[in-house]
C-alpha cells in the first residue's frame, strides 16, 4: 500500500470527437501531473474496450459502434516506460438499458464527458511486466 496526499482537485470538460482514454490522459499531463485518479461520467458515440483472458495473456478487444452513455469510467495516472500512462475501466449504457464495459482502449469517441481528477502527491508509481499476470502493473 501507497499513502498519497491528494494535492489538489480539478474538474474538465473533454472536447467532442477526441479519444476519450488520450484525451483523459492529456489533461494530466499538460498540467505536469504524472500520478493521480478519476471518474467521468458523459457519451461516446463509439467505443473500444477489451477483455483480459487469465489464461492466455491476452486482451481480447471488443468494438461498440454505436452510440452509449458512459455510466461509468473509472481509472489512475502513474508512469509506464517513461510517459504518464492512464489506465481506466468503463461501463457503458446502452439505448435499450443494458450495459457492456471493459478495459477502455484508444478508439472511443467522445459525444461529451465531464472528468473529475484528483492530482496525488507522494513516490511516483511506475508500471513494471509482471510475469504472474502477463501485465505491467505497479510494483510492490
Ligand atoms: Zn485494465
Amino acid at each position: 500500500m501507497w499513502l498519497y496526499k491528494a494535492e489538489k482537485t480539478f474538474l474538465a470538460r473533454l472536447k467532442h470527437g477526441d479519444d476519450l482514454i488520450t484525451a483523459i490522459r492529456d489533461v494530466f499531463k499538460s498540467n505536469e501531473i504524472k500520478m493521480g485518479v478519476f471518474m467521468a461520467i458523459g457519451a461516446v458515440k463509439n467505443a473500444r474496450i477489451a477483455f483480459y483472458d487469465q489464461q492466455r495473456h491476452l486482451y481480447i478487444e471488443k468494438d461498440i459502434d454505436e452510440p452509449a452513455e458512459i455510466l461509468s469510467c473509472v481509472g489512475n495516472i502513474s508512469e509506464k516506460e517513461g510517459e504518464t500512462f492512464a489506465h481506466a475501466h468503463i461501463t457503458l449504457g446502452m439505448a435499450d438499458g443494458s450495459s457492456k464495459g471493459g478495459h477502455l482502449l484508444e478508439g472511443t469517441t467522445i459525444f461529451a464527458c465531464e472528468l473529475y481528477g484528483a492530482a496525488l502527491e507522494g513516490e511516483q508509481l511506475t508500471r513494471h511486466f509482471d510475469d504472474v499476470t502477463g501485465l505491467m502493473l505497479w510494483k510492490c
